[in-house]
């Protein structure tokens, strides 16, 4: 076979993911795992029945239609009325994949030629970069800084070049818990139609903001036409094994998504698509208790993690917590993430690997919230131990 390396240079770097590989620490340590976002209880007990009973109903066991079944389709359009007012047709305006990252993935290798920049907020989710790269795009990243981590707009505008082909923005950010402001949106919203730029939206925490509303980019005046809104079941439901996710976006968008998605999955899981579309129906006391348990969560991890000693960055949204891990005397998050099931049976991630300028995250380690009160208590006893 040579001496050339059996990895294509594309994906050089990315052998495994931060998230398997702090999860196997965990699992093979004992610890506690505050590390891979997934909660430690399932989802409503009437959901998981409704996929049993397609099961066994024989609903969606042979492959479902390739945009996804009608019901799901329609009961997307139904959750985005609802929620923001926009209305989508579900017949030309949806489609359904496997989870939010086959939607990440099919939209950027359908979207982007060899050469195309990419402006996307850094930190940025692993998969992000790895599907830029697969596409043979370059990533170019705006920077969202310590301790506010708020997008500079005057330096989003000094990155669109002529190569500029999309942004991918993510809100509510993981892994800092950011929220866009109106005002931020705007400010972006205004830079893509300046520059006639598309624009990919990862909305897959919009049910988890803690402070103001989620807002969706799409509902901003001229972005309709030129964002590509992905979300999922994963998080909005504490089902995050199911890997149902979702494109909105105008009939010549989701067709382009669409294209790639066939030749990825063809389908995604069917009877899970039964279930979720009864989920995204449920009423609002659902998505009130939601956000009500986890907020509650989110404060319990906030004040055990700086009475551990942590500079914590509370966050507006999403089921992570950012922490500096400095005022410990440690410097590389890393290598704190590393040896921390040892030194006190906790697992996290270290944000660096979520970063190009590696500088301006290398004391950072994120806390997954998503977790019994109880077990969250204990982690805080034993990071109490540091
Ligand atoms: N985007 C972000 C920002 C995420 O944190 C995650 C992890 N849930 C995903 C996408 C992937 O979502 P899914 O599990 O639905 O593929
Ligand atoms: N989204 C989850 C996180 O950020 C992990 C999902 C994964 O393992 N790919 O922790």
């Amino acid at each position: 076979m040579g001496t050339r390396p059996l990895l294509n240079r594309r994906l050089e770097g990315m052998g495994s993911t931060i998230f398997a590989e702090m999860s196997a620490l965990a699992v093979a340590t004992g610890s506690i795992n505050l590390g891979q976002g997934f909660p430690d209880t399932d989802g409503p007990r009437e959901i998981a029945e409704a996929a049993a009973r397609a099961v066994l109903d024989g609903r969606g066991n042979q492959y479902p239609p390739g945009p996804g079944i009608p019901e799901l389709r329609a009961a997307v359009t139904e959750h985005q009325q609802r929620w923001y007012g926009l209305s989508y047709d579900p017949d030309r305006e949806v489609l359904i994949t496997a989870g939010a990252t086959e939607a990440i993935a099919a939209a950027l290798l359908a979207l982007l030629e060899p050469g195309d920049e990419v402006i996307a907020l850094e930190p940025f989710y692993d998969s992000y970069a790895a599907c830029i790269a697969m596409a043979g795009a370059a990533r170019v990243p705006l920077t969202l800084r310590a301790p506010g981590f708020r997008p500079d707009l005057d330096e989003l505008r000094t990155l669109i070049t002529p190569r500029t082909r999309l942004l991918l923005i993510n809100t509510p950010h993981n892994p800092t818990g950011t929220v866009l402001t109106p005002d931020e949106l705007r400010g972006i919203a205004e830079l893509a139609c300046e520059h006639d730029l598309l624009v990919i939206t990862d909305e897959v925490y919009e049910h988890l903001v803690f402070a103001g509303a989620h807002r969706p980019l799409a509902a901003l005046p001229g972005m309709r036409e030129r964002t590509v809104s992905i979300s999922s079941a994963g998080k909005t439901f504490s089902f995050t094994g199911w890997k149902v996710g979702w494109v909105t976006g105008t009939p010549e968008l989701v067709a382009a998504v669409r294209t790639a998605k066939q030749y990825l999955t063809f389908v995604s899981a069917g009877p899970f698509q039964y279930a979720v579309a009864d989920a995204l129906r449920l009423p609002d006391g659902y998505f009130d208790t939601l956000r009500a348990d986890h907020l509650r969560k989110r404060d319990l991890l906030a004040e055990g993690l700086a009475a551990a000693g942590f500079d914590v960055y509370r966050p507006d949204g999403t089921y992570f917590i950012t922490t500096d891990i400095t005022p410990l005397g440690e410097t590389d998050g890393l290598e704190f993430c590393r040896k921390l099931p040892e030194r006190c049976g906790v697992v996290a991630i270290p944000n660096v690997v979520f970063y190009d300028n590696t500088e301006a995250g290398r004391s950072q380690v994120r806390w997954a919230f998503c977790k019994r009160d109880d077990v969250l208590a204990e982690a805080v006893a034993r990071l109490g131990r540091l």
